[in-house]
């Protein structure tokens, strides 16, 4: 703590930068600049490679297209042929393989013509090569429509994001564009199901179960706490993949599980499906007072209703979110604000969060919340944020998960971290030189309150329930 407040930087030089202003500590007027020292060298020299990447691809594809012009002029081969060529002296100049080559003008290619705004924040590095790639390869493979629509959007996100978050609010940006068309590319794709057995080596084989991804992911969460179970037994010297693959055999041979030991039996699988609640509510007024409701509260939630999502998979239909949310146990309903009843804090009675509370404090953050990390929250350890010892609560307010290796850096590396009051559980890093990095959480947790009753209601017999508004604090990123 001393060790840092030395060192401390004008906020906004950390990265990634700061959007939202948390504002500025109360010392930092005190200090005047962060020093130039180590990682301002590292950054200097990574602008300069981000920008020679950027000059590196306009010029891979300057000799493409002279390649092209030339052919044009002397009467050459066809296009395949003439792509061929340049692909065969691309990798003999560079001595990389003929894919790699191709790969290279392919991408090339996609950032000067398809994607040029990229390209130039590449070349002021304001974007990284690895985030160019990811942005190439989602919005090439989301087709032109829906990466003219967001395509604005991913590029702040490439400039704001690390990589792997960059990756999967992109991957949730493009899911909730073709998510309008999900419940009918879903009707069509479930008529695919079927299971398959593929030969191995060795006496071995593969069982191909092609299902819809909420029920596998519901499939392998049931094997993988069985296998759980089953491992903890004395003597048991199976990995976890041995017993998962053991206990799917049992289950499909046998169709029961008496022969587990007792702790592995009745095992369901959790999976957590967040709905928006406006999104339920929407679609109910929709079906129940016709068209026009449904039209009304649609436009009320602005142009792309955020659809139904399954923790690790992705958006599915509203329909599908209903049944999911309407009965079956071992689902994990999360309307987007907290279950009634939900414990979001035992004070200091327990030093050991309840599950529930575990359970909330995963799911908001949904990875590590060191930055950039993409450890799976549930694979982490729930930290106090303010340590017990030091008085923290065992609270929503004061927990976040870390993986093992960022939990012990945090506690033992000299950084700072503390939890910005109000923010919905963002934390801010303050690193060793005194640079600091603000990673959110993958969600909120929005608080609702009843609307004012409409100056001219309705006919009182067919007056809709009143309808809650979104109160989100910090506002939705
Ligand atoms: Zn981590």
């Amino acid at each position: 703590m001393t060790l840092i407040a030395e060192h401390d930087p004008d906020l906004g030089v950390g990265w990634p930068p700061d959007p939202e202003g948390w504002g500025e500590p109360p010392w930092a007027d005190e200090l005047g600049p962060l020093p130039v020292d180590e990682v301002d060298e590292v950054l200097e020299w990574t602008s300069l490679m981000n920008s020679f990447v950027a000059q590196r691809l306009a010029a891979v594809d300057t000799f493409r297209r002279r390649a092209y012009a030339d052919a044009e002029r002397y009467g050459g081969g066809s296009r395949e042929l003439i792509d061929r060529s340049v692909r065969l002296e691309l990798a003999a100049a560079l001595r990389v393989t003929e894919h790699a080559a191709g790969d290279l003008l392919g991408f090339a290619a996609a950032m000067v013509h398809r994607y040029p705004a990229a390209w130039r924040s590449l070349s002021r590095s304001g974007i990284t090569e690895r985030h160019a790639r990811i942005l190439v390869e989602q919005l090439d493979a989301a087709g032109p429509e829906i990466s003219a629509r967001v395509g604005e959007r991913a590029l702040v996100l490439a400039e704001q994001q690390p990589v792997g978050v960059f990756r999967r609010k992109l991957r949730a940006l493009v899911d909730t564009e073709q998510a309008a068309t999900l419940a009918q590319r879903q009707a069509v794709a479930v008529r695919e199901r079927r299971v398959e057995i593929e030969p191995g080596r060795d006496g071995m084989g593969w069982l191909h179960l092609h299902a819809p991804l909420v029920e596998l992911h519901a499939v392998h969460a049931r094997l993988t706490a069985q296998a759980k179970a089953i491992a903890r037994a004395p003597g048991e010297t199976r990995t976890l993949d041995e017993i998962r693959a053991d206990a799917a055999c049992d289950l499909l041979i046998d169709g029961d599980t008496t022969l587990l030991p007792a702790d592995a039996r009745g095992i369901r699988a959790t999976v957590a499906v967040t709905v928006p609640a406006l999104t339920l509510l929407a679609d109910a007024a929709g079906a129940g007072a016709g068209a026009g409701a449904g039209a009304g509260a649609g436009a009320g939630d602005g142009a792309g209703a955020v659809p139904p999502v399954v923790d690790g998979i992705g958006p599915i239909s509203v329909e599908q979110a209903r049944v999911l949310c309407g009965g079956a146990d071992g689902w994990m309903r999360v309307l987007t604000h907290p279950e009634t009843g939900a414990v979001l804090s035992v004070g200091r009675e327990s030093y050991k969060p309840p599950a529930s509370l575990r359970r909330l404090v995963r799911w908001r953050a949904g990875r590590c919340m060191a930055p950039g990390c993409s450890v799976p929250a549930d694979r982490c350890e729930i930290d106090h944020t303010v340590a017990w010892e030091h008085g923290g609560h065992t609270s929503l307010d004061n927990h976040s998960p870390l993986c093992k290796g960022h939990h012990t850096v945090k506690h033992h590396g000299g950084w700072h971290v503390d939890q910005i009051a109000g923010s919905g559980g963002a934390l801010r890093w303050r690193s060793p030189s005194g640079r600091i990095y603000v990673v959110r959480p993958e969600r909120t947790l929005p608080t609702f309150h009843p609307d004012p009753p409409p100056p001219s209601a309705p006919a009182p017999d067919r007056a809709p329930p009143p309808r809650p508004t979104l109160d989100r604090e910090p506002p939705p990123f």
